[in-house]
């Protein structure tokens, strides 16, 4: 659980959050009696988890070890994770959690011609983005790391759970690993009774079943320019669905006037830069919804569009470009309600 100063202001800003509707925020039922409510640090962010009904409490105290669990697999940072071990001695006997998630990611950077690549751990160090010392890394420094970033390297033994990568690689699950934990989150209250919850990670939404009195969950999409006079892009109803966002305005260091983010592109070793502020994907699954966030932003508009084409049926998406044009996917065009304008992506028959 979080403590001392940093802890009131975390309550402060979330409970801003639930009253504003600031973005990624999901709003709860305030009348329900039962809810529980829970805030946690966890995986570099604030997480709010929320669960209505009798085994409510129960629950939540389930969910908070299963996220402090899965931290302990996947965190970058502490010495003993399944990743952090990895990265150190190229091999490493995994739980099962990070063999999915390696082979769930494999996948995707099959599926997204490279644009999901959780072998850009070094890009991400020379960046600064790691440690927070930013710095613009020199041409050849990059032309040399992208060289390592072949995912076919990284083998595993799924009986042995062994997984083994290149000396010169490096992995990182951040792109993918809360999206993880929010389905986790939904198995556990499941499996618990509960017919009614909603988690925010950081922003990254999922929730369980409806309301209890069984209206659609609201979840305020984050505007991506942050202009004054909106706090959100629009507002989506959901119901058994993940709601994660990727976007520049997220982790961004600035010089010389020039914003450089978070979300790297593999194919130059720079921030992807193609047009778009933010991508929202909507779907039953969170990893697939959280891998997608970070492949889509990276692929741009007209590679996001494509993709939705040929795999429309697992996801939605909202596209925000930097003009502010945005775009819907036509299977939540009912659910989403907002003050900007905005256009409609059909299904190519
Ligand atoms: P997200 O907020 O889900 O878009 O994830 C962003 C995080 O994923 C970054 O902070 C990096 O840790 C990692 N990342 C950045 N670029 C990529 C990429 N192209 N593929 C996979 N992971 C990435
Ligand atoms: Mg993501």
């Amino acid at each position: 659980m979080i403590s001392g100063k940093t802890g009131w202001l975390v309550v402060l800003l979330s409970l801003m959050c639930l009253f504003t509707g600031c973005g990624g925020s999901a709003e709860t039922s305030e009348t329900e009696e039962t809810a529980e409510t829970k805030q946690i640090f966890a995986m570099d962010t604030v997480m709010t988890i929320t669960a209505y009904g009798e085994k409510a409490g129960e629950a939540l105290s389930a969910a908070e070890q299963e996220i402090e669990r899965l931290d302990g697999l996947f965190s970058v940072g502490e010495d003993t994770s399944d990743i952090a071990v990895l990265n150190r001695d190229k091999k490493a006997v995994v739980s099962e959690d990070t063999l999915y998630l390696l082979q769930r990611s494999r996948e995707l950077w099959e599926s997204t011609e490279g644009a999901l690549n959780i072998g850009i751990y070094p890009l991400m160090e020379a960046w600064g983005f790691t440690t927070g010392e930013y710095r613009i890394p020199e041409e050849s420094e990059i032309a040399a790391l992208l060289q390592h970033l072949d995912i076919e390297e990284i083998r595993w033994d799924s009986e042995t759970r062994e997984v083994t990568i290149p000396e010169t690689m490096g992995v990182d699950l951040g792109a993918i690993a809360k999206g993880y934990t929010s389905g986790r989150l939904m198995d556990i209250f499941a499996a618990r009774g509960v017919t009614s919850a909603v988690v925010s990670l950081g922003g990254n939404v999922q929730a369980l079943g409806t309301k209890p009195d069984g209206s659609s969950w609201r979840v305020a999409i984050e505007d991506p320019f942050e202009s004054e006079d909106s706090s959100y892009a629009g507002i989506l109803e959901i119901a058994d669905k993940a709601v994660i966002t990727s976007g520049a305005y997220e982790r961004y260091f600035e010089e010389n006037g020039k914003r450089y983010h978070h979300i790297l592109d593999p194919s130059t070793g720079y921030p992807a830069e193609n047009g778009l502020a933010s991508v929202t994907i909507v779907s039953a699954a969170g990893t697939l919804a959280d891998g997608l966030s970070t492949a889509l932003f990276v692929m741009g508009k007209e590679g996001a569009e494509a993709y939705w084409q040929a795999h429309g049926e697992d996801f939605d998406m909202i596209l925000i470009e930097e003009d502010g044009t945005m775009t819907v996917t036509e299977g939540i065009k009912d659910s989403f309600t907002s003050d900007w304008a905005y256009s409609v992506l059909e299904k190519n028959t």
